[in-house]
């Protein structure tokens, strides 16, 4: 007897400013995306393209060897803007991928096609593979080196003129403010981001990681050091649900792990917003948490979206 729901395994990378993430993801019949490897490696932009094509593809030919040898497509979320021929336009946060044919490239070295996407594009696809039904109106925004952010409308990602649509990152919330590696200042991820994050936990605590773990613990210092962060993540996040009216907005990106430190602060700026208010969309954790872009990845190469 044919197995009813046979299990399809698909590999998705995430290659980011800090880190490439490469995940084994398998799903049954019409069932949830499940996670069943991760492996990262630092991704060190600073040392070259050629550094981190290694990197990528030993990842992804490691994880692909052993779970799915036989699969035809590759998934990659990358931290830039793709255009329309593929190839990588613009990477404030990862400039060694700019002007790569990084599609083309994975092809010739691993054999398989490869199916490039805009990273935070990558967290929605992993929220809509994750949810039945799936959301309409969405708008993901991802905290990590700098901030990206998707938007679906009625059901489509929304991609513009350009392909750059939907990437917050670089809105000025701050004229005259902190200089941006895009070259203005000011920009809401030099406020809001991970990075942003880590600069203020530097001094007293040392890492992100360890001013969040104090705050939930209840310190009053870190507890103030992370509402003042959550401030800045929310003033940018009430002007996109103020232009787009999402019913969901996802936080994805490494600060996904912070979710329940910001939650209420983030809650409570949209609900004192006026023009807000009235229709404060459901505030979520990214899906799979920092790995949703490897699965949106392995999801859009499996034909699972
Ligand atoms: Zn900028």
């Amino acid at each position: 007897m044919p197995d009813p729901a046979p299990r399809q395994v698909s590999v998705g990378l995430d290659v980011g400013g800090t880190k490439v993430l490469a995940c084994a993801v398998a799903r049954s019949g019409n069932g949830w995306p499940e996670v069943l490897h991760e492996r990262s490696a630092p991704s060190e932009p600073a040392l070259g393209t050629r550094h981190l094509l290694e990197v990528v593809v030993g990842l992804a030919g490691d994880v692909r060897a052993e779970y799915c040898p036989d699969s035809e497509r590759l998934g990659v979320g990358v931290a830039g803007y793709l255009g329309s021929d593929g190839i990588l336009v613009h990477s404030p946060n990862v400039p060694a991928l700019e002007g790569l044919d990084l599609a083309s490239e994975l092809s010739r070295r691993l054999g398989v096609e490869a199916v490039l996407e805009n990273d935070a594009n990558c967290v929605a696809l992993a929220t809509l593979a994750a949810r039945n039904p799936a959301p309409r109106d969405l708008v993901a925004v991802t905290l990590g080196t700098g901030i990206g952010g998707a938007v679906v409308m009625q059901g489509e990602l929304v991609r513009g003129a350009h392909g750059f649509a939907g990437e917050p990152g670089h809105m000025v919330v701050d004229p005259g403010g902190i200089p941006c590696v895009c070259g203005q200042r000011g920009c809401w991820e030099r406020y809001a981001s991970g990075s942003a994050l880590a600069r203020c936990a530097s001094e007293a605590y040392g890492t992100a990681e360890k001013l969040v773990e104090a705050a939930r613990g209840g310190e009053p210092a870190a507890r103030e050091l992370v509402d003042e962060f959550t401030r800045w993540v929310a003033l940018g996040m009430s002007n996109l649900v103020n232009l787009l009216d999402p019913s969901v907005v996802v936080l994805g990106g490494g600060l996904s792990e912070a979710f329940d430190v910001m939650a209420g602060g983030l809650r409570s700026a949209l609900e004192d917003n006026p023009t807000v208010a009235h229709r404060v969309p459901s505030l979520e954790a990214a899906p799979y948490g920092a790995a949703a872009g490897a699965v949106g990845a392995a999801a859009l190469a499996a034909g699972w979206i």
